[in-house]
């Protein structure tokens, strides 16, 4: 019986995989076949890379346009967090759907399989894995069995997010899914080093404790892989990140910037709707074919702490869809600049109104900025020869490669099946 395997590692940027701080994953990229032109999506937030991985599709198809998204409850567009527990039922009750397209949850499920996924990242990061309940999604803020049905709480992940409850996590992972469940596909979700990514510069003490934490448990499921499948022929075994993340210059309020170039009518006015993705921005209209929107491009074009500006046909371009309420999309300008750490990448943030803290000198992501978009990617076992792989992949090919090796359908998806052979 073909099976998958996926690990995901949360923030974990390429460059930042050194001897020193991950052996276990240098050993496993030199076994596997590794992409080293690896990218997110757009935003390269946890919850809309979450979507992406589970269908395979840009958040244009999938419906799940980041971190943060603007709904129409009934009284006019609000911004709300992806991650809250209640977020993926209020999109449900607005929009009369969840995700636009299936998840490999769900085309595993119709075929007679089973998904398993333990995630230790926001609610709303782990519930789009599997929103509509066709396997099971386990999360310490709930977890739910086929139909989402609620599990009893002694049932659950009662962990909190870090180093002791990824390893709690990943303890049980191998022992009940890998090897008791044994469900065509297992996707653990690390909270490392994101959760400490976010607290702490990059490259720190800190930071580069939480990276070995993570390639302390990549170590203990590729035993268990090694140790279920020891020709590598059954199982799919993909390693990987959602994002890497930039060091936080400064914290920009959206909402008051565009507030006092009387653009919008008040910080908490319904017409336009900032939505904060970390170091990107998606705006929300209530009139989306009037006038203010070109007003409001062409005014962020002109702020200095600005990156790109995305409207029309461009929001296509970068994966959004072209004709939502979402007419806008506004990366922050990145510099190259290390930190005191050595690490590179600098970029402004928008400001999110729900964390009031200040994280300059940490990390962050959710735009194009370059070591944001640089994930890592290792994929070993179902025909993957060793070796790397140089041509641009992104983490929309993970579900059709799991599809590909499992037997089923992929080819209306917007990834593709990642190559098993290196180039000749
Ligand atoms: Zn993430």
């Amino acid at each position: 019986m073909k099976r998958a395997v996926i690990v995901i590692c949360d923030s974990l940027r390429r460059d930042l995989i050194t001897p020193a701080d991950a052996p276990f994953l240098c050993e496993l990229g030199r076994h596997s076949a590794q992409f080293t032109n690896h990218t997110s999506v757009f935003p390269s937030t946890t919850r809309a890379s979450a979507a992406s991985i589970a269908t395979g599709c840009r958040p244009a198809r999938h419906g799940l346009l980041g971190n943060t998204m603007a709904l129409d409850e009934g009284n006019g567009l609000v911004c709300l967090s992806v991650g809250a527990p209640d977020f993926r039922d209020r999109l449900y009750r607005a929009t009369g759907r969840t995700l636009h397209v299936p998840t490999m949850a769900e085309r595993i499920a119709r075929r007679g399989g089973e998904a398993i996924a333990f995630s230790n990242v926001s609610p709303g990061a782990a519930y789009f894995l599997d929103p509509d309940g066709w396997g099971w999604v386990y999360n310490p803020a709930g977890s739910f069995g086929p139909g989402r049905r609620p599990l009893p709480a002694g049932e659950g992940l009662a962990v909190g997010k870090g180093e002791a409850g990824d390893n709690a996590v990943t303890e049980r992972f191998c022992a009940e899914v890998l090897d008791d469940r044994a469900p065509t596909l297992a996707l653990l979700w690390l909270s490392e080093p994101d959760f400490t990514g976010h607290h702490a510069p990059l490259g720190s003490p800190e930071h580069r404790r939480a990276i070995a934490a993570a390639d302390r448990n990549v170590r203990r499921v590729a035993e268990t892989v090694a140790r279920l499948d020891p020709a590598g022929e059954d199982i799919l075994f993909v390693v990987g990140s959602d994002h890497g993340m930039e060091t936080v210059a400064e914290t920009i309020d959206l909402d008051k910037v565009l507030t006092e170039a009387g653009l919008k009518r008040a910080s908490r006015s319904t017409e336009i709707v900032g939505a904060p993705n970390g170091t990107a921005a998606v705006l929300y209209f209530a009139d989306p074919d009037g006038p203010l929107v070109a007003e409001v491009a062409k005014f962020l074009e002109g702020q200095a702490w600005a990156g790109q500006v995305f409207t029309g046909n461009r929001l296509a371009a970068i994966g959004l869809p072209a004709a939502s309420a979402a007419r806008i999309a506004v990366t922050m300008r990145t510099e190259d600049r290390p930190n005191p750490y050595g690490v590179s990448g600098h970029s402004a943030i928008v400001r999110d109104p729900s964390g009031e803290k200040d994280v300059t000198g940490f990390g962050q992501h959710g735009g194009l900025g370059p070591n944001e978009q640089r994930p890592f990617l290792y994929v070993s076992g179902g025909g993957f020869a060793p070796g790397l792989r140089t041509a641009r992949s992104s983490l929309v090919d993970i579900a059709p490669s799991v599809l590909r090796h499992l037997g089923l359908a992929h080819a209306d998806l917007d990834g593709r099946a990642l190559p098993q052979q290196p180039p000749a």
